[in-house]
């Protein structure tokens, strides 16, 4: 069976000092979920364009079992 990937976007990379990281099949999800957190943990209702870009930038593949291609 072929490994499956994800898409991985670490909160620290623009909230620096937290450890949230969100691991989701799509960008799409990854932005999603991101989205969420940055309204619950950083009381950030809506994110900026920039921002968005940002967590875009962000969002690195890794496989099932956490290796970093
Ligand atoms: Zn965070």
């Amino acid at each position: 069976m072929a490994e499956e990937s994800y898409r991985e976007f670490m909160c620290k990379l623009v909230n620096p000092g937290c450890d949230f990281s969100i691991r989701a099949k799509t960008d799409d999800e990854v932005i999603e979920h991101a989205r969420m957190h940055q309204e619950i943990a950083h009381g950030v209702k809506d994110i900026s364009p920039d921002l968005e870009k940002k967590i875009k930038a962000n969002i690195r593949p890794v496989s099932s079992d956490g290796h970093q291609f």
